[in-house]
């Protein structure tokens, strides 16, 4: 593939701070200019060995500004790319790692290069006119995990636990759809009915941010809201802990429910959870990043029945996922493209995971845009499940509203 023209702008994502949004220009076989486009997401809690997002600074835009990025697509990698025969996409990516030299890509930034890497993908896609999920050869839709009730780095509230997700399973994935919905808008209700009309505020990944104290609070929140929807014995729960962001490395404690606990205790309280609440079907980090061990000690307890995912731990990383694989600290691997920074490294990592025969989560950011390129990726790879947040925010339902669309196409319910 033959790139004509590579543009980069600066936009802004579902926090209102700006990201880098990437437009690349091919040449088809009928000579037809064709542009492809991808934008970088951004997360909140952040592991401490992702790719690094390159931020200006500066005054504008409170320092959070990505020129430096944006010039660095437009100037550096259009130079290195523009004109040049890429075989695929490998070839395309290892151009700019070249290009970056560093191992956290923070010369170009991952920002400037992952939304490159994803508008490159599509780019080859349309070459052959095709989708990119098509172009990957998707068969299957992944299984959502949707965020109803946000608490930790992305909510104002004391909840420690950043997501409390259900996995609903329709007979298909619009039924699943609009189960997810059913559940969401009664817990809103019952909710504002509880604790008053504020607690339908959602936060960042659109699930709700009620007042609650307790962790457990929210699961009791949600079981109910389940129970009226009629939908217990569809659906399963999962929660990602981002337990990172609530650790204290002097002290070594977890900052839980107002209580400061240790990681035994943490590992007891998961534990007696699963007991209480059967329906748990995944837990996300549940201990700090660099804790092997106790993820070892708690995957070995809770598996086959419970997939425990592996995000700041693994960064989407194959160095971390081998090191993961020796310990067997968990079982799923949560993917995230800009935490590993092009697409074919994220790609890659979930084929070291699938011959393990780990479980793949394809992943939002908690900081969005309108790009629903995830929804074609998990489709592309046949990943189990897709994290795409709440039934709520445009950027949220964006990928939702994709998984219908690849629905009707891969049931031939599409004739128009
Ligand atoms: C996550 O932790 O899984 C997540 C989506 O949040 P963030 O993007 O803030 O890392
Ligand atoms: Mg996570």
């Amino acid at each position: 593939m033959k790139i004509k023209s590579i543009f980069a702008r600066e936009i802004l994502d579902s926090r209102g701070t700006p990201t880098v949004e990437v437009d690349v220009t091919i040449e088809t076989q009928d000579s037809k200019p064709e542009t492809a486009r991808g934008a970088a997401p951004s997360g909140a809690s952040t592991g401490a060995y992702e790719a690094m997002e390159l931020r200006d600074g500066e005054k504008r835009y409170l320092g959070k500004g990505v020129q430096n990025a944006v010039e660095n697509v437009n100037k550096k990698i259009a130079k290195a790319l523009v004109g040049k025969n890429l075989k695929d996409q490998k070839d395309a990516d290892e151009r700019m790692l070249k290009l970056d030299g560093t191992e956290n890509k923070s010369k170009l930034g991952a920002n400037a290069i992952v939304a490159t890497s994803m508008a490159i993908a599509r780019a080859f896609a349309k070459e052959q006119g095709k989708e990119y999920f098509e172009f990957l050869g998707g068969k299957k839709l992944p299984q959502p995990m949707f965020n109803i009730l946000n608490g930790g780095k992305h909510a104002g509230g004391k909840l420690a636990i950043q997501e409390f997700m259900i996995i609903p399973k329709g007979k298909t994935f619009s039924e699943t759809l609009q189960m997810a919905s059913e559940i969401y808008h009664i817990l809103g209700k019952q909710l504002s009915e509880k604790y008053g009309a504020s607690a339908r505020n959602v936060g960042d990944e659109g699930g709700f941010a009620p007042p609650m104290d307790k962790c457990e609070d929210a699961i009791i929140a949600i079981v109910k809201a389940i129970e009226e929807a009629g939908y217990t014995k569809e659906t399963k729960l999962a929660f990602d802990i981002a337990a990172s962001s609530f650790y204290d490395g002097v002290k070594k404690t977890y900052a839980l429910d107002e209580e400061e606990i240790s990681k035994d205790m943490l590992m007891d309280y998961y534990i007696d959870l699963v007991e209480r609440y059967p329906t748990i079907a995944s837990i996300e980090d549940p201990f700090q990043e660099d804790d092997f061990n106790s993820f070892s000690t708690l995957t070995n307890e809770l598996e086959p029945k419970v997939m425990i995912v592996g995000d700041d731990l693994l960064v989407t990383n194959p160095k971390r996922i081998q090191n993961a694989l020796k310990t067997k600290a968990c079982n799923a691997l949560l993917l995230k493209v800009n935490q590993i920074g092009t697409v074919s490294e994220a790609i890659d990592a979930a084929k070291l995971c699938r011959k393990n025969n780990w479980k793949i989560a394809v992943s939002h950011r908690s900081g969005e845009t309108e790009d629903t390129f995830i929804a074609d990726l998990a489709v592309g790879i046949n990943a189990e499940f897709i994290k795409t947040g709440s039934l709520a925010r445009s950027e949220r339902t964006a990928k939702y509203n994709q998984l219908l669309r690849i629905e009707e196409k891969l049931t031939d319910n599409y004739d128009h």
